[in-house]
């Protein structure tokens, strides 16, 4: 299959993440990319290069304002404060009160958490990790493709409407299914990351013109904490079209697989046209932030599985991290999929 990628969004390159009250080598490192992209053509992917689709389509479902902000924080501050990332640290106590003037304010508005720090080339690689979601969706929509793979990186799952969390600046799965809109009337999105995607859960919660499905491991003990849970299934016109599927820490592969045949009696229900895989590898037993045991076969099996709806599908790379077997397992996902579809 297609691997759409840019090498500019290698650009963002945080060296430290704060976690439980220690400075800590950041989880999401440009390395995950390069390890995803070499595997994958030593695998016989066939490798595509983004175009620049412009801002348009990100504002289609982010805030522009906070779009804006993301894009000239480190132009608008760096200089000021010197070479060390920005990480904002100041955040509202609620969001009904006013968004400051400040450049470091405004950021602190637009930011739940210090995952995310700006560095300098943190707006190239998150506007080109867009433009890989937005492109790899136009390959599916036109028909030239009948799926790809958009390797994302940052991930997006987590960002919501106008907030950055969780390592995720641009929600690129978001950003691809409303692409998508442009073409199909009904889009489903299949979040299969170990981390409730609470950002994509935000963009659409109040539509039913897209159905967000999410499987992964109870937030009530892990990331991201607020949401996630089986009781939200959407409100106003987006009822019944939210699901998140929980599952246990220390879910087996069946355990994981039963969830994910669950999602997809849910998305043939819904009557989906075409489909987004918010495709996480971090449920692998092998992967530092897991608390679930999937394997190669695993994702093999999920993706045979996938595939099989038949749907025109473009598949975001969302989190996965530095482990022995993070590339394996794209390559298996990847090329089970392809497999499925050509049987
Ligand atoms: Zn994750």
């Amino acid at each position: 299959m297609k691997i759409v990628f840019d090498e500019r969004q290698l650009a963002h390159d945080p060296e430290l993440y704060f976690r439980r009250g220690a400075l800590i080598g950041h989880p999401e490192q440009p390395q995950r990319a390069i390890l995803l992209r070499d595997a994958l053509l030593a695998a016989g992917h066939e490798r595509a290069h983004p175009a620049d689709h412009g801002l348009d389509p990100i504002r289609a479902v982010h805030d522009p304002d906070f779009v804006a902000c993301l894009m000239g924080a480190w132009e608008a501050l760096g200089a000021e404060l010197g070479p060390d990332p920005i990480v904002p640290t100041f955040h509202p106590q609620r969001r009904d009160t006013r968004l400051p003037a400040s450049v470091l304010g405004r950021l602190g508005w637009y930011s739940t958490d210090t995952s995310c720090p700006i560095v300098p080339g943190t707006a190239q690689a998150i506007y080109w990790s867009a433009q890989t979601a937005i492109d790899t969706a136009d390959r599916v929509a036109s028909g030239a493709e009948s799926h790809a793979y958009a390797l994302c990186r940052p991930p997006g799952h987590h960002a919501t409407h106008d907030q950055t969390m969780g390592f995720c600046f641009f929600n690129n799965a978001a950003i691809a299914a409303q692409r998508l809109r442009g073409t199909f009337s009904k889009v489903a999105i299949l979040d299969v990351d170990t981390h409730g995607g609470n950002g994509t859960e935000d963009v659409f919660y109040r539509r039913g013109d897209v159905f967000f499905v999410s499987i992964h491991t109870d937030p009530s003990a892990y990331t991201p904490f607020f949401t996630g849970y089986a009781d939200e299934t959407g409100a106003g016109d987006g009822v019944g079209a939210t699901r998140n599927l929980v599952l246990p820490v220390g879910a087996s592969v069946d355990d994981i697989l039963a969830r994910y045949d669950e999602a997809l009696d849910l998305i043939r229900g819904f009557g989906a046209e075409a489909l987004v895989i918010s495709l996480g590898l971090d449920m692998s037993k092998d992967d530092p932030l897991s608390l679930v045991g999937m394997t190669g076969e695993g994702f093999a099996e999920g993706a045979r599985r996938i595939a099989r709806l038949g749907l025109p599908t473009v598949l975001v790379q969302e989190g996965g991290y530095l482990g022995p077997s993070l590339s394996d397992n794209a390559v298996a996902f990847l090329g089970a999929f392809d497999e499925a579809r050509h049987a």
